[in-house]
Parts: C-alpha cells; sequence; structure tokens
C-alpha cells in the first residue's frame, strides 16, 4: 500500500507505507489511529483540554476506552524495544478524568445543519455508537434500535462496573445525545420490526451492529440443569442489578474476558469460584493483567480440563465431572488442539456453574430478511472495510461480522460504516474502498525534554490489594497524579516527528553526528561509504544518512551552525 504525503507546500509524493509501521508504531496500530504521540505531548505541556479534544477527534469513547481498552498500541511502543512502553492507555485515563473533573457543565448541545435523509443504526454498543455519532455529525437524522432497556451494548451489559464505572460510559454518551440521536430501548429487530420495516419508513440507510452477545453450548449433558447458565445472562443480571440465585462454590467454564469477568463479578457476591480451562494458562485468550488480578482476588484456575457432564441432585446442579486435557496438534488457528486424556475424569463440587465458552452473534436481528447473506461461521457477510452486506443499503459491522473482538476494533467498524453509509447516500453507491492512508508533514520543533527523559521508569497507578477489592463492585485502579501522567508522557519518544537534514546548506562540519547520543547520524558518501567529518565533494555531491529507528528526537543535533536540520510532524488524515 502507498502512502500519500502531501507537504504544506501542497506537493504530492508517495513513500513507502512501510515507514509509517515502522516508526509511528503506536498510532499504526491503533484501529482508529488516534494521534498518541501528540496527544501525550500535550499532557507534558499541561494542555489536558486539548489533548481530551484531540483524542475525540478519532474516538468517540476516550473515557471508555481510558479504563478498558486492550491497548494494542503499547504492544507495538518503540520505548517497550529497550525498557517498558509508555503508558498509554493510563495517560489517556488521566486526561479523561481530569477533563470530567474540571467539567461544570455537560458538553454543549452542537448547531450542526440538518440533512432531509434518516439512517437507522440496530445496536447501541460502541459500533452503532461510533457511527451514530460520526453520521450525525454530518447531519443525518439517526435512530438506534437496542432490545435492552439500557443504551451501551457490551459496555454496559457485560462489562462489570469494577473494570469500567458507569459514570464513564454516560460522560461519552453524552456527546453522542446531544447531537439529536434517537433511542428507541426495548425494540427488538426481528421480532417486534423488520429491517425492511424499518426501510420502509423512509430510512435511507441501516447498519446493523448487534454484537455477538449469544453463549455458545457446550453440547454435553446436564446444560439445562437448573444452576447452568450461559455467562452473558449472568453479566446480564449482574450489571442490571437483577434479583438472581447465585451459589456459593461457583464452577466458570472457558479462559476469555467473559470468563474472567464472570469469575471476578461471583467473588464479589460472595462465592468461592474455579474457572476450568481446557488448554494451558499460555493459550487463556483473556488478558495476562486481567488472569493475574483474578487470581490475586482468590479465583482458581484449573487449566488443561474440560467439563463432560453436569450432575444433578433435586434438579439443580451438584457437580461438573470433568477429564483431563492435553495439548495436541496446532489447529487452524494456530493454537494447540486440547485432546482429552483417556481414563482421567475427575469431579469438582459446585452448586452454580457459568458457561463461558465463547460467544457468537444472535441473527434473530435478520429474521423476516432473510435474502441477507450469513457466512458458515454464523456471522453476517459484509465487504472489508466498506460493511455493505449483499443488499446496496443495509450495512453491517462489528463483532455480528468479524466475531467477538475488542472495543476498539468495533469503533473503528463504527468510522467505516459511517463513511460507507455517507457515500453511499450522497453519491447512490457505496463508499469505495480506499487503499491510500492520506498524511501531511507540517513543520514542528524539538520538544524541550527533561534532562534525563530517557531513564524514566514506567509509572505505576495505585492499585487495591486483591483480599480489598474482591469484596466491592468500585473501581480498583487509581488514576494516575498529575505529576506521574507528566513524568510518564516524558518517556514517549515523539516518534510521529522526522528529521529532514538539508543537505545541499550542510557544510559538512560533523557536529550533529558527533554530538548524536544513539549515534543516528553518519556521513555517507554517494555509493553508501562511510567518510570522514571534512568537506568531500564529488560530482553527485555527499549524502547524508539518519538511521531514524535510532533517532529518539532528543533535538541536540538541532543545534546545526548551518540551519540544515528541520523536524515535520506526520500528521495522519
Ligand atoms: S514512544 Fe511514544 S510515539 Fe513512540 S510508539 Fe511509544 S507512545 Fe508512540
Ligand atoms: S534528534 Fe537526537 S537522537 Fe535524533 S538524530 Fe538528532 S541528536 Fe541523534
Amino acid at each position: 500500500m502507498a502512502v500519500a504525503i502531501e507537504e504544506k507546500s501542497s506537493q504530492l509524493g508517495v513513500v513507502d507505507y512501510n515507514t509509517l509501521i515502522r516508526n509511528i508504531r503506536c498510532q499504526y496500530r491503533c484501529p482508529v489511529h488516534m494521534d498518541i504521540p501528540e496527544y501525550i505531548r500535550l499532557i507534558v505541556q499541561g494542555k489536558y483540554n486539548e489533548s481530551y479534544n484531540l483524542m475525540r477527534e478519532t474516538n468517540p469513547f476516550p473515557s471508555v476506552c481510558g479504563r478498558v481498552c486492550y491497548h494494542p498500541c503499547e504492544s507495538e511502543c518503540k520505548k517497550g524495544d529497550t525498557d517498558e512502553p509508555v503508558a498509554i492507555n493510563n495517560l489517556k485515563r488521566f486526561v479523561t478524568d481530569y477533563v470530567q473533573s474540571h467539567t461544570t457543565k455537560p458538553s454543549p448541545k452542537l448547531r450542526i445543519k440538518q440533512r432531509e435523509e434518516k439512517v437507522a443504526i440496530i445496536g447501541s454498543g460502541p459500533a452503532g455508537l461510533t457511527a451514530a455519532y460520526d453520521l450525525a455529525n454530518l447531519g443525518y437524522g439517526i435512530t438506534v434500535f437496542e432490545k435492552e432497556p439500557v443504551v451501551g451494548g457490551m459496555l454496559r451489559l457485560c462489562i462489570p462496573s469494577y473494570r469500567l464505572p458507569r459514570e464513564q460510559i454516560k460522560f461519552d454518551l453524552q456527546y453522542i445525545i446531544n447531537l439529536g440521536v434517537e433511542f428507541k430501548l426495548n425494540t427488538n429487530i426481528g421480532k417486534d420490526l423488520t429491517i425492511d420495516d424499518i426501510l420502509n419508513k423512509g430510512y435511507k440507510a441501516v447498519f446493523i451492529a448487534t454484537g455477538a452477545h449469544k453463549s455458545n453450548s457446550l453440547g454435553i449433558p446436564g446444560e439445562d440443569t437448573k444452576g447452568v447458565l450461559d455467562c452473558i445472562e449472568f453479566l446480564k443480571n449482574v450489571n442490571l442489578k437483577k434479583s438472581f440465585e447465585i451459589g456459593t462454590k461457583v464452577t466458570v467454564i472457558g479462559g476469555g474476558s467473559s470468563a474472567i469477568d464472570s469469575a471476578r463479578s461471583a467473588v464479589r457476591l460472595g462465592s468461592e469460584v474455579t474457572i476450568i480451562y481446557r488448554r494451558s494458562r499460555e493459550e487463556m485468550p483473556a488478558h495476562s493483567m486481567e488472569i493475574k488480578e483474578a487470581e490475586e482476588e482468590g479465583i482458581k484456575i484449573k487449566c488443561l480440563a474440560s467439563p463432560i457432564e453436569f450432575i444433578s441432585e433435586d434438579g439443580k446442579v451438584k457437580a461438573v465431572k470433568c477429564i483431563e486435557m492435553k495439548l495436541g496438534e496446532i489447529d487452524e488457528n494456530g493454537r494447540p488442539r486440547p485432546v482429552p486424556v483417556p481414563e482421567k475424569e475427575f469431579t469438582v463440587e459446585t452448586d452454580f456453574v457459568i458457561n463461558a465458552i465463547g460467544q457468537i452473534p444472535d441473527l434473530e436481528v435478520i429474521s423476516g430478511s432473510s435474502d441477507i447473506n450469513v457466512s458458515s461461521k454464523g456471522t453476517i457477510e459484509a465487504e472489508d472495510i466498506i460493511l455493505r452486506t449483499n443488499r446496496p443499503n443495509i450495512f453491517a459491522g462489528g463483532d455480528i461480522v468479524t466475531g467477538s473482538g475488542i472495543i476498539i476494533d468495533a469503533i473503528a467498524q463504527g468510522h467505516f460504516a459511517a463513511r460507507s453509509i455517507n457515500s453511499y447516500i450522497t453519491g447512490g453507491t457505496s463508499g469505495a474502498r480506499s487503499e491510500e492512508i492520506l498524511v501531511s508533514l507540517e513543520e514542528t520543533d524539538f520538544s524541550e525534554r527533561e534532562n534525563n527523559y530517557d531513564t524514566i521508569k514506567r509509572q505505576l497507578p495505585e492499585i487495591i490489594a486483591g483480599e480489598e477489592r474482591n469484596m466491592s463492585f468500585s473501581e480498583f485502579t487509581k488514576c494516575f497524579t498529575e505529576e506521574q501522567a507528566k513524568t510518564e508522557a516524558e518517556r514517549c519518544l515523539h516518534c510521529d516527528k522526522t528529521i529532514e537534514i538539508e543537505t545541499l546548506d550542510c557544510v559538512l562540519c560533523g557536529r550533529c553526528a558527533n554530538v548524536c547520543p544513539t549515534n543516528a547520524i553518519h556521513i555517507l558518501t554517494v555509493d553508501g561509504k562511510e567518510t570522514r567529518f571534512r568537506s568531500f565533494i564529488d560530482k553527485e555531491g555527499i549524502v547524508k544518512y539518519k538511521d531514524r529507528k535510532a533517532c529518539m528526537k532528543c533535538g541536540i543535533c538541532g543545534d546545526c551552525p548551518a540551519d540544515t536540520i528541520k523536524v515535520k510532524k506526520v500528521v495522519w488524515r
């Protein structure tokens, strides 16, 4: 893929796409390409509102993501090559907490020129609400149809409040409400209304974003026994504060995030909890931090075991019969296949079981619209990036297309859907898929840095101990203090900046190469051989070479006597 570079002078050039992937790794890896380096720099400058506003340009859920995003950006952070990565997510949380605690009025109602066309969104999770936000900002009349009595989808129904306090959802949601988006709650599309009914009401397009909220079945005897519940039902009961009976000895089957959320919720309701997972701990799909935190809260994890039968007494579950497993050959998903070990059965006493072996989309939403294509995996078929189904005015995205995924991927899908729907309505066709990412190069300066910024250790937020926090649904990870946030932000290497050396003006004094602490600047002859720092001009001139990977944008070389060294910021658009 090529990337078009637009200089301030509006001259277009094309550079190697890999340059961006290799050099601005956090921003590239973020599915919505948040301008992470810039919002971190604004924290160093104490410009928290500006940092927040920049976050909102690409992500309508900064408060939510500051808590529960699995931050794939951090796993790619360049600082992590030599030290621990920058704590990007804790920095985001600091900014959103700061803005919330310093906001006296709710965000203003925006005046946007309204368009005549209406768009229907089915599902009020992150994908649906992102599309609603983008399209409402373009002036479309938006109605969001939601099956449940609350807005938020998985954020509200499945993620426990100790990880995501409800005020965070409300804060982000208020921006969407202020755009005049209409919500129709308790409306089950596919049952109360069909998608064609919606289109017949004059909506120009429909975006299906109902997620993956149906639990996979275990397919073993006794699954219907009283006391065996699927994790979505269980988490909904907990998060909507419904009254229900839970046991004292709870067994959770599965190793993903929903299993961990269920187990940690059950512990907070006073139960003793054991997780049973069929592969080894290394293969557990849940984030390693969540697994560690669950164990700190007293949850036992039994790996390499699988349930084969639920045993009941008086119509209620009293034990799970399991079999030991071992790891076999690698399966089609690249994970070792769990294989039962013959005659290695054992029984776990329990009075409540939560099945959390994975979620799939509930296709009831397309009942009555059976001409919408469905894949063999039970997801709706939609074109990559455009998200158009086989019907031109029906789009689908998020988990109902991709299968169960992470929040920030769903937000990215919401953006794609909004762009395609706008393109469909304004141009009569769905948006053409773009192979280009546009960036511009803007002149900037080296930022002032603390003297010791390259040796600062990663800051850690205060966390309430496991044996104390496992009794409460209150949030247990504290926010960075302002001092911690500024210190952590200093660690960023400013990978979005690029240094250009205007070789024609260079007098070859060699100062830059001498002072560079990372040996990023070399002086080469045109044939690539290193030369001494003295004037040497052949007919093609001298070429200076900079090792961009090594450069940490410290700015020491910027004091060039011939003023040949310029810094530019790469801005994604
Ligand atoms: S050092 Fe800063 S700019 Fe570079 S990848 Fe990490 S967070 Fe992003
Ligand atoms: S900014 Fe610092 S690390 Fe980068 S080339 Fe200049 S002196 Fe070297």
